[in-house]
């Protein structure tokens, strides 16, 4: 089943979390980063501030008729166009979720306002939190994160380590890691310090496997990538590309919910197969038409193809 809801999508395949019910609680791109990897382009509201950007009620209703139609996803995961905690009622939306049904919540975070005790108590009840760090220092913060002026890389840290002391659910870190940008041993030798401060459950790594913000963003080799794990934490892993277990449904709306999920990210043939429960033959049946109609593009990178909506 593929949804065209207004603030859910999917489910789509996660790399980390199998396949998520994926839950958009902020308008398109409100962050408090500005990523050069962001798979979603530019920040369009770069901001601090927390409001109730989508009511609350209106999300669970819609995660209600999802939940009557037999939703099938190993996560619900708070995430989307933006940075989640950004959304003042995190916190009543989870609990809400909850009382829905027992698929575990993600929140898929940058971690930048755990600094805050109200966010940190807002995320408690999440099954699982995954924040990202992915430099040792301010100046590479500021390089490959972009956050707004106020927020430091030690208010980043400090946060990340308050919530490992006040969350009792898991912590799985990502770092995301840009050919040239965050790669040097010394570099390497201080996110590796700081992730012995957060002590996270779990460390994951990523590269730019899909189209990101910045042209120039370089992934970095599968082998050079499995180094830098040794080096970097005993409870570390490379993200392998996702590989579908899974049996999808067929969607009944294809084309729209095609649509609605490469409105959210970028996404491969294999992940379209996967996710609508098609043949490769007949994917591109779908994607040839949208665009001929102009509202996807396509892209090479490195050698794979990625489709997205404008
Ligand atoms: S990658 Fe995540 S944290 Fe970075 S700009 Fe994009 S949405 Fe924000």
């Amino acid at each position: 089943m593929a949804n065209t809801g207004k603030h859910l999508y999917g489910p789509v395949p996660s790399r980390r979390l199998g396949l998520s019910l994926g839950v958009d609680i902020v308008p398109f791109k409100t962050c408090t980063l500005d990523c050069v990897y962001c798979q979603l382009g530019k920040t369009t509201c770069k901001t601090m501030e927390r409001k109730e950007y989508v009511p609350v009620s209106e999300i669970l209703d819609e995660l209600q008729e999802v939940l009557d139609a037999g939703l099938a996803a190993d996560y619900i995961t708070l995430g989307g166009s933006g940075e989640p905690t950004l959304h003042s009622g995190i916190g009543r939306l989870i609990k809400g979720i909850k009382k829905l049904t027992s698929i575990p919540v993600a929140v898929l975070t940058n971690g930048t306002l755990f600094y805050l005790p109200e966010v940190r108590k807002d995320c408690v009840d999440a099954d699982v939190i995954l924040p990202s760090l992915d430099a040792g220092d301010q100046k590479t913060y500021e390089a490959i994160n972009r956050p707004v002026e106020q927020l430091t890389f030690d208010m980043l840290v400090e946060g990340l380590c308050a919530l490992k002391r006040d969350y009792p659910g898991q912590i799985w870190l990502e770092v995301f890691f840009v050919d040239k940008l965050n790669t040097d041993d010394a570099q390497i030798t201080k996110i590796s310090e700081a992730i012995k401060k957060i002590r996270p459950d779990k460390v994951h790594l990523n590269t730019a496997v899909r189209p990101t913000a910045e042209k120039n963003v370089e992934k970095v080799a599968p082998d050079k990538l499995e180094e830098i794990a040794r080096r970097l934490s005993p409870n570390c892993e490379v993200i392998a590309d996702f590989v579908s277990g899974h049996c999808r449904k067929t969607a009944s709306d294809i084309p729209q919910a095609l649509l609605s999920m490469l409105k959210r990210r970028p996404c491969s043939l294999n992940d379209v197969c996967s996710v609508l429960g098609l043949d490769v033959a007949d994917a591109m049946v779908y994607l040839d038409e949208l665009k001929d109609q102009g509202v996807i593009w396509s892209e090479n990178k490195q050698g794979k193809t990625f489709f997205g909506a404008f």
